[in-house]
């Protein structure tokens, strides 16, 4: 189906083409219509499969832009999905003067928050503790809501978040459309789902976990140090971009060290961290300037990062969702991907169901593994920090401009612009690194020297 068979506007088809989709993909094709309709639904469709534009389309398409008043609530588990969440709904709405999306994560300023509150958005993208205080500080109004989405439904509405989840749909108007989305479901999920939706339709997508996108290899560890494992399983593979995920911080900061030891450049992302560093990690990771991430289940919910070529689990999920979103971390939007799981004695049960529930996957030796030493495990760009962002109207184009016509690189040399309140990073080849940074501190931008730094 294209995007012109929808009943949206002709400017919204517009702005989606120009975001280079052409195609709904399967769940969008599924939702879409019936999300138009301001039906329930609990959708059900695989890791990287579009279901971030299948809620985001039909609730920008309802919005009324002019009642500046909250129409719409997401919630996330985390604050990284959050704010990649609220870029993709800023993106998709460009096409409607004046909309706002905010986003209220912990780990910044509640003050601020509470600012942008009292000048009203329409679009708000929230973690469940962080909106949790608002409500209860009153610095919110709900009564004008008319649509709730839980993204990872399944991790929104289990142990960990499920009273908090409680307690803000509570306060929310009942009369409202409510979407649910994961990859996952628990069979409970209806049963749960009725405690705060009306007659939800059920909407699953294609065949869960497709055979050959992810091809997946599983390794038994005895007695071997893991860590050292790392760079054959890395190169044997010739994989550029790779993100490895532990089950404990301790473990992930450990390994971060030893892979240090070992000469790869890794980044290490936990909630330990404070928020700066984690956006920071996030952004040096996703621009390519650093092969390796180590990362906590934090990371395994619903991130996407283009090219991601290799997952590794270091250490088995502890259960076969977690395994399923980990995975999913590659292998998206249509490309390949190869998963890679250490596994111990004591991991039987938990592989078995794995097996039962990805048909094809292959195991290996490790005494078969060896380094393929010609490989070097690096990336392709390196980053420049630059200090200033939006607040300083400091855009991409900017940016751009000044490294091409003021520097003089070539548009191949530049990589992914990140842009901040108060910073931004551009991503640039290594090999004209040293002349990015020479001349773009000494180049204006704007108008204005910024500061650069190579991070
Ligand atoms: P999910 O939430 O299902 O894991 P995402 O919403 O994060 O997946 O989407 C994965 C990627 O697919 C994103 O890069 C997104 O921009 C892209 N994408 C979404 N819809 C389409 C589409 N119709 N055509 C092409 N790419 C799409
Ligand atoms: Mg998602």
């Amino acid at each position: 189906m294209l995007f012109d068979e929808l009943a949206i506007s002709k400017e919204f088809i517009k702005n989606i083409k120009s975001l280079t989709y052409t195609k709904l993909t399967q769940i969008q094709e599924q939702m879409i219509p019936l999300a138009l309709e301001a039906k329930n639904i609990i959708a059900q469709a695989k890791t990287g499969s579009g279901k971030t534009a299948a809620f985001c389309i039909p609730i920008i398409e309802k919005l009324e832009v002019k009642k500046f008043r909250i129409q719409i609530l997401v919630l996330a588990p985390t604050r990284e999905l959050a704010n990649q969440i609220a870029q993709e709904m800023r993106q998709l709405s460009r096409h409607i003067h004046n909309v706002k999306v905010l986003t209220l994560c912990g780990g910044v300023a509640f003050k601020p928050q509470v600012i942008s509150l009292q000048h009203e958005a329409h679009i708000i993208i929230a973690t469940p503790g962080r909106i949790l205080k608002h409500i209860r500080e009153d610095n919110i109004n709900l009564k004008h809501l008319n649509t709730l989405v839980l993204d990872e439904a399944d991790r929104m509405l289990d142990m960990g978040f499920y009273e908090d989840i409680n307690d803000i749909i509570q306060s929310l108007p009942s009369k409202r459309q409510t979407l649910l989305l994961s990859a996952t479901y628990d069979d409970n999920i209806k049963k749960l789902a009725n405690n705060f939706m009306q007659s939800p339709i059920l909407i699953k997508s294609e065949v869960l976990h497709e055979r050959t996108i992810i091809n997946q290899t599983f390794y038994k560890i005895s007695n071997q140090n893991k860590s050292s494992l790392i760079p054959a399983l890395i190169s044997t593979n010739k994989a550029k971009s790779i993100l490895i995920f532990c089950n404990m911080k301790i473990t992930c900061e450990q390994l971060a060290d030893e892979l240090d030891d070992l000469g790869l450049d890794v980044l290490s992302l936990n909630s330990n961290l404070e928020q700066k560093d984690r956006d920071e990690i996030m952004v040096l990771f996703s621009n390519k300037s650093y092969p390796i991430l180590i990362a906590t289940d934090l990371a395994s919910r619903g991130l996407h990062i283009d090219n991601i070529d290799l997952v590794i689990n270091y250490d088995l999920a502890h259960d076969i969702n977690i395994h399923t979103h980990r995975i999913g971390r590659t292998a998206r939007a249509g490309n390949t991907g190869m998963a890679i799981s250490l596994y111990q004695d004591e991991d039987e049960e938990k592989l078995e169901d794995i097996k039962s529930c990805f048909a094809d996957i292959s195991f290996e030796e490790v005494s078969n593994l060896s380094d393929n030493l010609s490989y070097t495990i690096d990336s392709d760009y390196r980053t420049l920090y630059i200090n200033g962002g939006k607040k300083q109207k400091l855009r991409a184009g900017d940016i751009l401009g000044a490294l091409i016509i003021g520097v003089g690189l070539v548009k191949e040399d530049i990589g992914k612009i990140d842009s901040f309140p108060f910073c931004s990073y551009v991503a640039i080849k290594t090999a004209v690194l040293n002349k990015a940074y020479d001349g773009l501190s000494n180049t204006k931008i704007k108008g204005k020297y910024f500061r650069i730094h190579k991070k």
